[in-house]
């Protein structure tokens, strides 16, 4: 019989970008689809676990199942990042406190902000680089540890597992936005991490067209609170989102090692051009922030200078695209007048150079 001579999937441990392309697929049968399609629909046939369409969705499971393995837990879609940042901040305990990076994005720290001026809850923030004080900071009081690395714009990079460290010793929670590293680049889970959550909307999706969000664990309990929490909430994504960031994942190893590679170049080209005073780049990633030496102005014009980089805001897409942070007027004042962060493509490098150092240039013409 025919269907007798389809082998089995693999089931060994697979390596990450075999993951990316092949996870989250239906099962293999004769006339299955290759790839989980869209599934448009807000209820089901009574009886299974689904039942209605903000409990489940196929589309968002095989995204699920792709993120999930890629970071080694069980993850949850949500309908963008910052629901699932909601999520999380929503578990911890009335007048808990929270300990926080002093420079990171500015939506999470708004939305901790924000709690806390509704007295839910009660905030440290701290330089997340500064591994001792972090640790130091870890004691009883603390439930919930909140990291993000490399951070948004500074690219500051933290000690994930020195930290984690000593907030479990302390009893508390470790949440990393992993966002900027992606799971191909640092795994936080295997650094001790509870929580993982993503900005699917960045890279993971890696085509600035969906807005979609993920949290992942490997505590079946947490996974169960959360799910919970979804189911309730109703943050839930949309079908076509899930099925675009499953498309965009299947690539995501060819966009990280090629905007890597440009970033890398890029990150060095610009640490000799006269304009630019401070280069920020944690040696990985494809995020690289400048800060200019003719400060705030220049900052504000260099984006409206380029040609080929997109002024705009958000990054992680194949699409090089840059912005002065500062120009929010939600984004901290830990970040520099000055700062432009650069979310590096996939294009040639040699054409981001000559658009990127030619702009630079006119800014002292
Ligand atoms: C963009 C971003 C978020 C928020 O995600 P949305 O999908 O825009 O809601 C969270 N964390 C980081 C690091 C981000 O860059």
């Amino acid at each position: 019989m025919a269907d007798d001579s389809l082998p089995d999937a693999p089931t060994t441990d697979l390596r990450p970008s075999t993951v990316a392309v092949t996870s989250g697929r239906p099962p293999h049968e004769v006339d299955q689809p290759l790839n989980t399609p869209i599934t448009m629909a807000s209820t089901y046939v009574a009886g299974g676990d689904r039942e209605y369409g903000r409990y489940g969705n196929p589309t968002w499971q095989a995204f699920e199942e792709v993120l999930g393995e890629l970071e080694g837990g069980r993850a949850l879609a949500f309908s963008s990042g910052l629901a699932a940042v909601s999520v999380v901040l929503d578990l911890v305990g009335q007048g808990a406190l929270v300990l926080a990076p002093d420079a990171a994005y500015q939506g999470s720290l708004s939305q901790i902000a924000d709690l806390e001026m509704r007295g839910r809850l009660r905030s440290k923030l701290i330089d997340i680089a500064d591994t001792d004080a972090v640790v130091a900071a870890c004691d009883e009081d603390v439930a919930l540890v909140w990291i993000e690395s490399p951070t948004n714009p500074n690219l500051d990079v933290a000690d994930i597992e020195r930290i984690c460290a000593a907030a479990h010793e302390a009893g508390a929670y470790v949440v990393v936005d992993n966002t900027f590293a992606t799971p191909l680049l640092q795994r936080p889970l295997d650094l001790g991490a509870d929580l993982v959550v993503h900005s699917a909307t960045k890279y993971l999706a890696g085509h600035s067209d969906a807005l979609l969000g993920a949290l992942v664990t490997r505590d079946d309990e947490l996974f169960t609170v959360l799910k919970q929490r979804r189911d309730l909430l109703g943050a839930v994504p949309g079908t076509l989102e899930a099925w675009l960031a499953v498309r965009g994942m299947r690539t995501l190893h060819l966009r990280v090692e090629r905007a890597q590679a440009n970033a890398t170049e890029l990150a060095r080209r610009l640490g000799e051009h006269s304009a630019v005073e401070r280069v920020r780049y944690p040696g990985f990633g494809a995020i690289v922030s400048v800060e200019l030496a003719a400060g705030a102005l220049a900052a504000d014009l260099l984006p409206r200078k380029t040609r080929l980089w997109v002024h705009a805001t958000s990054l992680g897409g194949v699409e090089s695209t840059l912005e002065r942070r500062r120009r929010w007027k939600s984004e901290p004042t830990t970040v520099s007048d000055a700062l432009v962060r650069l979310s590096v493509g996939v294009e040639d490098v040699e054409d981001l150079w000559e658009d990127l150092s030619r702009a630079l240039d006119g800014l002292t013409d």
